[in-house]
């Protein structure tokens, strides 16, 4: 039996620091991902090593999360936020800085997961200087997005060109849904290596309060009936389907319900035109006395929220996974989701939620109002979609498939008869 054990692995994202705070500006689930991911394969085992962009220079450059898991910030461009269709032209210096990083250390990596387009270019850079198995995880696939997009970036063909030669060149994709697998093949190429490895979830942390105890610690009514968003202020949230299916629920009209929106920044920032633009309309429809923006959801507080709704809408207008799709599940609240993406995959119409079409408020409104007028055929989908995350979704689980898969590709290579017969 051939061992893998104690390995070191980098995990790269240049744009989506591991270590920092989710919910604000450009952070959301690939942070989320590559951290969840980064502590479950160091409990695992394998060393881990989180490399990210430096972007203030208040931050520490090395941040230990446990004895073999850290993030390391490297400074390439300026040590400020750079929004990441501006990245591009910084990477070259971000490969050099982690290659001396690299000769520092005395370290070798046997496997680089990369992480968006961005990081992938990277990954293909150190290819080219050392035996390096490359995985990559897309978040986004540019040909996907360009399509929503009213203007396209600069950077759009540069971002073409490199998702295609990532998918044709690294070991392993890993699309996080069979519907992102199918949007690779037929919008990127018919070549390359692609598994599903889907995302996951804390299935300790969400599901560990009950709906009485939550709405107790908020101060939430037994009889209210709770509609939560929570993710980014990004308009392709779709926050504003929500909004406007909440104005047009006959729900509303008993006078009870309330609307959560949580997430985002405080105003000002980037995020924050977008929560604007969104306050506009909840005024616009006289929703500001049952709408609340509790900003940004921590850790403590997330779990909290999630078990307090009734229901939990996910409006956007694609997704290529959808964390809060799964975290909400695993919760127990039910889902009302956009029909797109990974929300095929991981909501399951009737059973532990309902899809709706995207930018659809009347149909996101018909939803809605059709969990929170049966509330026991709500509870039930809430149970059902608890059962499917422990089934498919946990980190832990997750964790053990992409495990499964680095040592694969390492064994392939150093020792190919003895491929299937080794422990992580
Ligand atoms: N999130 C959070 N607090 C917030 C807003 C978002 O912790 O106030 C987290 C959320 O729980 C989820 C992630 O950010 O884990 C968003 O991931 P998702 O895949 O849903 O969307 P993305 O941001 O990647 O588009």
């Amino acid at each position: 039996m051939l061992s893998t054990n104690n390995q070191h692995i980098a995990l790269i994202s240049v744009h989506g620091d591991p270590a920092i705070e989710i919910g604000k500006e450009e952070a959301g689930g690939q942070n989320v991902y590559v951290r969840q991911v980064g502590e479950a394969l160091a409990q695992q085992g394998w060393q881990v090593d989180m490399f990210t962009r430096k972007v203030s220079r208040d931050q520490p450059t090395i941040v230990q999360h446990s004895s073999n898991c850290r993030t390391i910030r490297l400074t390439a461009g300026p040590e400020e936020f750079v929004p990441r269709d501006h990245l591009f032209e910084y990477l070259p210096v971000f490969v050099e800085q982690l290659l001396k990083f690299q000769q520092q250390e005395g370290i070798e990596y046997s496997v680089v997961h990369t992480n968006y387009w961005l990081s992938s270019w990277v990954g293909m850079e150190l290819k080219k200087v050392q035996p390096i198995k490359q995985i990559h995880t897309y978040h986004s696939l540019g040909a996907v997005k360009y399509k929503s997009v009213s203007t396209i970036p600069l950077i759009a063909t540069t971002r073409l060109e490199i998702e295609r030669k990532v998918l044709e060149t690294a070991e392993r994709i890993v699309a996080t849904s069979p519907q992102e697998k199918e949007h690779m093949r037929s919008l990127v190429s018919a070549k390359g290596s692609i598994d599903i490895i889907p995302c996951g979830t804390d299935i300790h942390k969400f599901g560990s309060v009950t709906r009485e105890a939550a709405r107790q610690q908020l101060g939430i009514d037994s009889d209210t009936q709770v509609v939560f968003y929570v993710g980014r202020f990004d308009q392709r949230k779709g926050i504003e389907t929500l909004v406007r299916a909440v104005g047009k629920s006959q729900m509303r009209q008993q006078g009870n319900l309330k609307l959560f929106i949580g997430g985002g920044s405080r105003p000002g920032q980037s995020d924050g035109k977008e929560r604007d633009r969104i306050e506009k309309i909840v005024g616009e429809l006289g929703l500001q006395d049952i709408t609340t923006f509790p900003g940004r959801l921590g850790d403590e507080t997330l779990p909290v929220y999630y078990a307090a709704a009734d229901v939990c809408v996910v409006p956007s207008h694609y997704e290529p996974f959808g964390l809060v799709a799964i975290e909400a599940m695993a919760s127990g609240t039910p889902v009302v989701a956009s029909d797109v993406g990974g929300l095929q995959f991981t909501v399951v119409p009737e059973e532990t939620g309902l899809l709706a079409p995207p930018k659809d408020d009347a149909a996101f409104a018909a939803a809605i109002d059709r969990i929170l007028a049966n509330p026991e055929w709500g509870n039930q989908l809430g149970k059902n979609a608890r059962v499917r995350v422990e089934k498919m979704f946990s980190w832990d689980g997750v964790a053990s498939q992409l495990s499964d898969l680095y040592t694969h590709l390492i064994v392939k290579e150093a020792a190919p008869e003895l491929v299937g017969q080794v422990s992580a």
